[in-house]
């Protein structure tokens, strides 16, 4: 392969668009002929000005979001925001409704609960996580401040592609592994938040779009750099922002918006996805997938192998046969195939074809 690299589908930090870091490297002595290295700008500079303020327009264009909506690049990784969000938004006597869908969403109501009252909408622990509830077991609250989901579980690999209706609540979704990878509307959404390892370029920043009427329900004396306002009103300069992250992030917005946007990218997902499950799905007698069919994420495919000691040996061959990250996370054990937006259908051609030799050779 060019450059001698692998196929990686570790969950994240994940694999970039090589036409990305091609350019990145191009502009990496001399930005544009700034004579530097945008890590070297300061983050004041005009030079810097303009790729902040055109990251935040690629990402208003990607989503169609109107001038309604604030985007904001902050640091802390979506974890923060696990706190920042009931910080902000779970008042006094309010309550807040978590759509509970595995160990992302856990860690979210875990933090909110800090901060208010909590209802667990749906137990994905009463189904082992392995699908997302339908819109008549949603428990929610009438009047909730909002209703938490986390859109695409990394780790159990489950994905929403339609969402709960709420009505006039507020929607706050955790997008971190699957943000623009398929359309959506981004109208009944108050917040959304992801951290960039995934699909949007290096960890450091984490994208929020915030839409305006939401941000006014929040409470205001806060700590500063836990308090949208503060970020609202510097445009995300109150502090020193993570220039670097925010430009590459940028530079991937381009690349998403030249591949025909969120259109082409679903439609690419939707191919690699259907590949792959339907590999799996051709060979049953040996791969298992423990998620339902309905819930199946497009960037996570967990799946394991029905002799469970076969698992270590495919694993510990599948780096020489030139991939990397197939381990499932350590908390559910298997493997998974995590591939977003920079993966190419050229690699699960690949992939099948290792694991079509695997159980050849073991089946
Ligand atoms: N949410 C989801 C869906 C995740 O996959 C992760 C892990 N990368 C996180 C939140 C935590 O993100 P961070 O490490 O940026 O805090």
């Amino acid at each position: 392969m060019k450059y001698d690299r692998i196929w990686n589908f570790n969950a994240g930090p994940a694999a970039v668009p090589i036409k990305v870091l091609e350019r990145v490297h191009r502009q990496w002595f001399n930005y544009n002929r700034a004579g530097m290295n945008v890590m070297e700008m300061s983050h004041r500079s005009k030079e810097f000005d303009k790729i902040h303020n055109a990251t935040i327009e690629r990402t208003r264009e990607l989503l169609k979001l109107g001038q309604d909506y604030h985007v904001l690049f902050l640091q802390g990784g979506a974890s923060t925001q696990f706190t920042m969000v009931p910080m902000n938004f779970l008042g006094k006597g309010q309550t807040a409704d978590y759509i509970n869908t595995g160990t992302w969403s856990t860690k979210a109501i875990k933090e909110a609960k800090l901060f208010g009252k909590v209802n667990v909408a749906f137990d994905g622990n009463e189904v082992d996580f392995m699908r997302l509830p339908k819109q008549d077991e949603l428990k929610l609250t009438r009047g909730a401040a909002y209703v938490h989901l986390t859109s695409n579980n990394t780790i159990k690999g489950t994905e929403f592609f339609k969402f709960p209706n709420t009505g006039a609540v507020p929607l706050v979704s955790d997008m971190s592994s699957d943000i623009f990878s398929h359309r959506f509307s981004a109208k009944p959404f108050g917040l959304i938040y992801a951290g960039a390892q995934k699909n949007l370029g290096p960890s450091g920043v984490t994208l929020v779009i915030l839409r305006d009427d939401f941000f006014r329900t929040a409470k205001s004396k806060l700590p500063t750099m836990l308090n949208y306002a503060t970020h609202v009103e510097k445009n995300s300069l109150f502090n020193t922002p993570p220039t670097f992250a925010i430009y590459f992030m940028g530079e991937v917005l381009k690349w998403l918006l030249d591949q025909g946007g969120l259109k082409a990218m679903e439609e690419k997902n939707k191919e690699k996805a259907k590949l792959l499950y339907g590999f799996f799905d051709e060979h049953k007698d040996f791969f298992r997938l423990p998620v339902k069919r309905r819930s199946r994420s497009r960037m996570n495919v967990c799946f394991r192998l029905h002799d469970e000691k076969l698992e270590a040996k495919l694993i510990a061959a599948s780096p020489k046969a030139g991939f990397s990250g197939m381990k499932g996370h350590r908390s559910v054990g298997g493997l998974r195939i995590s591939m977003y937006n920079a993966t190419p259908i050229g690699a699960i051609r690949d992939v099948i074809r290792f694991l079509k030799d695997f159980m050849k050779k073991h089946g």
